[in-house]
Protein backbone atom coordinates (compact mmCIF):
# COMPACT_ATOMS: atom_id res chain seq x y z
CA UNK A 1 0.00 0.00 0.00
CA UNK A 2 0.99 3.49 -0.84
CA UNK A 3 0.87 6.32 2.74
CA UNK A 4 -0.77 9.66 1.24
CA UNK A 5 -1.33 12.71 3.34
CA UNK A 6 -4.42 15.15 1.81
CA UNK A 7 -5.31 18.36 2.96
CA UNK A 8 -4.13 17.14 6.33
CA UNK A 9 -5.86 13.45 6.10
CA UNK A 10 -3.15 10.84 6.14
CA UNK A 11 -4.32 7.52 4.37
CA UNK A 12 -3.26 4.03 2.26
CA UNK A 13 -4.04 3.76 -1.33
CA UNK A 14 -3.51 -0.14 -2.71
CA UNK A 15 -1.03 -0.34 -5.85
CA UNK A 16 -3.39 -2.29 -7.40
CA UNK A 17 -5.91 0.02 -8.05
CA UNK A 18 -3.35 2.70 -9.52
CA UNK A 19 -4.20 4.12 -12.28
CA UNK A 20 -7.34 2.61 -12.50
CA UNK A 21 -11.28 4.95 -12.77
CA UNK A 22 -11.83 3.93 -9.17
CA UNK A 23 -10.47 5.84 -5.86
CA UNK A 24 -10.22 3.46 -2.52
CA UNK A 25 -8.54 4.34 0.48
CA UNK A 26 -7.94 3.06 3.94
CA UNK A 27 -8.11 6.42 6.39
CA UNK A 28 -5.67 6.17 9.28
CA UNK A 29 -6.51 7.79 13.13
CA UNK A 30 -4.20 10.80 12.11
CA UNK A 31 -6.13 14.50 10.39
CA UNK A 32 -8.63 14.63 12.99
CA UNK A 33 -10.27 16.54 16.07
CA UNK A 34 -11.26 13.61 18.31
CA UNK A 35 -9.45 13.41 21.80
CA UNK A 36 -8.32 10.52 23.67
CA UNK A 37 -9.10 7.90 23.44
CA UNK A 38 -10.43 8.88 19.42
CA UNK A 39 -7.80 10.33 18.49
CA UNK A 40 -8.06 11.76 16.26
CA UNK A 41 -9.38 11.11 12.89
CA UNK A 42 -12.23 8.57 14.51
CA UNK A 43 -15.51 8.19 12.19
CA UNK A 44 -17.28 5.94 14.78
CA UNK A 45 -20.38 7.07 15.53
CA UNK A 46 -21.62 5.03 18.37
CA UNK A 47 -18.24 4.11 20.27
CA UNK A 48 -18.89 7.34 22.96
CA UNK A 49 -16.77 10.18 20.98
CA UNK A 50 -18.37 13.86 20.47
CA UNK A 51 -21.02 13.34 17.86
CA UNK A 52 -19.85 16.99 16.87
CA UNK A 53 -16.00 15.56 16.41
CA UNK A 54 -17.28 12.87 14.24
CA UNK A 55 -19.55 14.59 12.05
CA UNK A 56 -16.30 17.41 11.63
CA UNK A 57 -13.89 14.60 11.00
CA UNK A 58 -16.23 12.94 8.19
CA UNK A 59 -16.57 16.90 6.78
CA UNK A 60 -12.78 17.07 6.75
CA UNK A 61 -12.58 13.85 4.75
CA UNK A 62 -15.10 14.35 2.31
CA UNK A 63 -13.13 17.98 1.80
CA UNK A 64 -9.89 16.18 1.19
CA UNK A 65 -11.02 14.06 -1.50
CA UNK A 66 -13.67 16.17 -3.01
CA UNK A 67 -16.50 13.77 -1.69
CA UNK A 68 -19.91 14.81 -1.62
CA UNK A 69 -21.26 14.93 2.02
CA UNK A 70 -24.59 14.16 0.72
CA UNK A 71 -23.17 10.57 -1.60
CA UNK A 72 -22.16 8.63 0.60
CA UNK A 73 -23.43 5.12 1.21
CA UNK A 74 -23.03 3.20 4.61
CA UNK A 75 -24.29 0.44 6.68
CA UNK A 76 -24.50 -0.82 9.97
CA UNK A 77 -22.10 -3.01 10.62
CA UNK A 78 -22.56 -6.55 12.16
CA UNK A 79 -20.88 -9.29 11.45
CA UNK A 80 -22.76 -10.84 8.95
CA UNK A 81 -21.67 -11.97 5.40
CA UNK A 82 -25.26 -10.10 4.09
CA UNK A 83 -24.72 -7.92 1.41
CA UNK A 84 -26.45 -4.58 -0.34
CA UNK A 85 -26.56 -2.96 -3.57
CA UNK A 86 -26.79 0.31 -3.44
CA UNK A 87 -27.91 2.74 -6.10
CA UNK A 88 -27.83 6.26 -4.03
CA UNK A 89 -26.82 7.75 -0.94
CA UNK A 90 -27.92 6.79 2.26
CA UNK A 91 -30.22 9.78 3.61
CA UNK A 92 -30.16 12.09 6.55
CA UNK A 93 -32.63 9.79 9.05
CA UNK A 94 -32.99 7.04 6.64
CA UNK A 95 -32.05 4.02 9.11
CA UNK A 96 -28.54 2.42 8.26
CA UNK A 97 -29.65 -1.22 6.68
CA UNK A 98 -27.69 -4.20 8.60
CA UNK A 99 -25.06 -5.65 6.00
CA UNK A 100 -21.00 -6.15 5.91
CA UNK A 101 -21.26 -6.69 2.19
CA UNK A 102 -21.68 -3.14 -0.61
CA UNK A 103 -21.96 -3.60 -4.23
CA UNK A 104 -22.32 -0.47 -6.13
CA UNK A 105 -22.02 0.10 -10.05
CA UNK A 106 -22.88 3.97 -9.57
CA UNK A 107 -20.04 6.11 -10.27
CA UNK A 108 -19.53 9.22 -7.59
CA UNK A 109 -21.33 7.05 -4.87
CA UNK A 110 -18.99 7.08 -2.00
CA UNK A 111 -18.93 3.60 -0.40
CA UNK A 112 -17.88 3.67 3.54
CA UNK A 113 -17.16 1.40 6.42
CA UNK A 114 -15.58 1.83 9.73
CA UNK A 115 -13.26 -0.51 11.28
CA UNK A 116 -10.88 -1.10 14.30
CA UNK A 117 -8.76 -4.61 13.87
CA UNK A 118 -11.46 -6.66 11.49
CA UNK A 119 -10.55 -6.82 7.78
CA UNK A 120 -11.22 -4.01 5.32
CA UNK A 121 -12.14 -5.83 1.78
CA UNK A 122 -12.48 -4.14 -1.34
CA UNK A 123 -12.58 -5.17 -4.95
CA UNK A 124 -12.54 -3.71 -8.00
CA UNK A 125 -14.23 -5.19 -11.68
CA UNK A 126 -12.35 -3.36 -14.37
CA UNK A 127 -14.62 -5.00 -17.28
CA UNK A 128 -17.67 -4.18 -16.32
CA UNK A 129 -16.53 -1.45 -13.68
CA UNK A 130 -18.21 -2.13 -10.85
CA UNK A 131 -16.76 -2.09 -7.18
CA UNK A 132 -17.68 -3.31 -4.00
CA UNK A 133 -16.12 -3.45 -0.46
CA UNK A 134 -16.60 -5.61 3.15
CA UNK A 135 -16.15 -5.78 6.69
CA UNK A 136 -14.63 -8.94 8.12
CA UNK A 137 -14.09 -10.27 11.42
CA UNK A 138 -13.61 -12.94 12.87
CA UNK A 139 -17.37 -13.56 12.69
CA UNK A 140 -17.70 -12.88 9.08
CA UNK A 141 -14.71 -14.25 7.91
CA UNK A 142 -16.09 -17.50 9.40
CA UNK A 143 -19.27 -16.85 7.12
CA UNK A 144 -16.74 -16.36 4.33
CA UNK A 145 -17.32 -12.48 3.24
CA UNK A 146 -14.80 -12.18 0.78
CA UNK A 147 -16.72 -15.28 -0.73
CA UNK A 148 -19.70 -13.84 -0.69
CA UNK A 149 -18.71 -10.51 -1.92
CA UNK A 150 -17.26 -12.24 -4.90
CA UNK A 151 -20.70 -13.63 -5.12
CA UNK A 152 -22.68 -10.53 -4.84
CA UNK A 153 -20.64 -9.04 -8.08
CA UNK A 154 -21.03 -11.83 -9.84
CA UNK A 155 -24.60 -12.47 -9.82
CA UNK A 156 -25.69 -8.60 -10.02
CA UNK A 157 -22.46 -7.37 -12.49
CA UNK A 158 -22.06 -10.61 -13.82
CA UNK A 159 -18.29 -10.13 -12.46
CA UNK A 160 -15.65 -12.72 -13.44
CA UNK A 161 -13.94 -13.50 -10.82
CA UNK A 162 -10.50 -14.07 -12.99
CA UNK A 163 -10.54 -10.40 -13.80
CA UNK A 164 -11.22 -8.74 -10.14
CA UNK A 165 -9.02 -6.83 -8.33
CA UNK A 166 -9.15 -7.20 -4.92
CA UNK A 167 -7.58 -5.27 -2.06
CA UNK A 168 -7.23 -6.53 1.56
CA UNK A 169 -6.01 -3.49 3.95
CA UNK A 170 -4.72 -3.26 7.61
CA UNK A 171 -5.87 -5.39 10.37
CA UNK A 172 -4.32 -7.62 13.21
CA UNK A 173 -1.96 -9.56 12.64
CA UNK A 174 -1.82 -13.17 13.76
CA UNK A 175 0.66 -12.54 16.83
CA UNK A 176 -1.98 -9.60 18.20
CA UNK A 177 -4.93 -12.33 17.66
CA UNK A 178 -5.40 -15.02 20.20
CA UNK A 179 -8.88 -16.40 19.88
CA UNK A 180 -10.58 -19.07 22.08
CA UNK A 181 -10.33 -22.77 22.38
CA UNK A 182 -13.77 -23.12 20.06
CA UNK A 183 -12.99 -20.52 18.00
CA UNK A 184 -9.84 -22.30 16.49
CA UNK A 185 -11.21 -25.49 15.90
CA UNK A 186 -14.32 -24.43 13.62
CA UNK A 187 -11.44 -22.05 11.26
CA UNK A 188 -8.97 -25.23 11.78
CA UNK A 189 -11.68 -26.87 9.50
CA UNK A 190 -11.70 -24.31 6.75
CA UNK A 191 -10.11 -25.29 3.41
CA UNK A 192 -6.62 -24.50 3.31
CA UNK A 193 -6.28 -22.21 6.51
CA UNK A 194 -4.35 -25.24 8.27
CA UNK A 195 -2.35 -25.94 5.53
CA UNK A 196 -1.47 -22.42 4.67
CA UNK A 197 -0.52 -21.71 7.93
CA UNK A 198 -3.24 -19.08 8.59
CA UNK A 199 -4.01 -20.72 11.97
CA UNK A 200 -1.14 -21.32 14.44
CA UNK A 201 -1.18 -22.69 18.32
CA UNK A 202 2.01 -21.72 20.20
CA UNK A 203 2.29 -22.50 23.82
CA UNK A 204 -1.14 -23.36 24.12
CA UNK A 205 -2.69 -20.40 22.84
CA UNK A 206 -4.71 -20.33 19.35
CA UNK A 207 -4.24 -17.48 16.93
CA UNK A 208 -5.67 -16.54 13.62
CA UNK A 209 -4.47 -14.45 10.66
CA UNK A 210 -7.68 -12.73 9.35
CA UNK A 211 -5.85 -11.15 6.62
CA UNK A 212 -4.61 -14.52 5.29
CA UNK A 213 -8.02 -16.42 5.46
CA UNK A 214 -9.91 -13.44 3.60
CA UNK A 215 -6.91 -13.80 1.03
CA UNK A 216 -6.91 -17.50 0.70
CA UNK A 217 -11.36 -17.44 0.41
CA UNK A 218 -10.63 -14.66 -2.22
CA UNK A 219 -8.84 -17.27 -4.13
CA UNK A 220 -11.11 -20.03 -3.21
CA UNK A 221 -13.85 -17.88 -5.03
CA UNK A 222 -11.41 -17.56 -7.87
CA UNK A 223 -10.04 -14.11 -7.71
CA UNK A 224 -6.25 -14.13 -9.23
CA UNK A 225 -5.05 -10.88 -7.83
CA UNK A 226 -4.88 -9.70 -4.34
CA UNK A 227 -2.72 -7.15 -3.07
CA UNK A 228 -2.77 -8.17 0.79
CA UNK A 229 -1.40 -5.38 3.53
CA UNK A 230 0.93 -6.12 5.75
CA UNK A 231 0.23 -3.60 8.42
CA UNK A 232 -1.21 -4.59 11.96
CA UNK A 233 -3.81 -2.65 13.65
CA UNK A 234 -2.37 -3.40 17.05
CA UNK A 235 0.96 -3.26 16.39
CA UNK A 236 1.04 0.12 14.56
CA UNK A 237 -0.80 2.30 17.31
CA UNK A 238 0.44 5.58 15.51
CA UNK A 239 -1.54 5.16 12.54
CA UNK A 240 -4.95 2.51 13.41
CA UNK A 241 -7.55 2.03 16.21
CA UNK A 242 -7.18 -1.29 17.90
CA UNK A 243 -10.30 -2.65 19.44
CA UNK A 244 -8.18 -5.54 20.94
CA UNK A 245 -4.98 -3.58 21.87
CA UNK A 246 -7.11 -0.53 23.51
CA UNK A 247 -9.64 -2.77 25.55
CA UNK A 248 -12.38 -1.37 23.27
CA UNK A 249 -11.84 1.87 24.15
CA UNK A 250 -10.98 3.26 21.10
CA UNK A 251 -12.52 4.69 17.72
CA UNK A 252 -13.09 3.47 14.37
CA UNK A 253 -11.09 4.65 11.10
CA UNK A 254 -12.66 4.82 8.03
CA UNK A 255 -12.30 3.39 4.25
CA UNK A 256 -14.12 3.76 1.13
CA UNK A 257 -14.79 3.08 -2.57
CA UNK A 258 -15.48 5.56 -5.23
CA UNK A 259 -16.35 4.57 -8.90
CA UNK A 260 -15.10 7.39 -11.42
CA UNK A 261 -17.05 8.60 -14.13
CA UNK A 262 -16.16 6.64 -17.48
CA UNK A 263 -17.13 7.02 -20.54
CA UNK A 264 -18.65 3.20 -21.46
ZN1 LIG B 1 0.20 -6.91 15.44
Amino acid sequence: MKYEEVDGICAFSFNLFGGKPVKARVLTRNGGISLTPWNSLNLGGTVGDEPQHVAENKNRVMQAYRLDLEGVFDVWQVHSADWVYATNHRRVNEPHQRADIIITDKPGLTLMMRFADCVPLFVYDPINHASGMAHAGWQGTLKNVAGMLVKAMKEKFASQPESLLAGIGPAICMEHYPVGVETFAQFKELPGCAEESAVSTSNGSHHLDLKKINELQFRLAGVNTVENSSMCTACQEELWFSHRRDKGRTGRFGAFIQLDTVMK
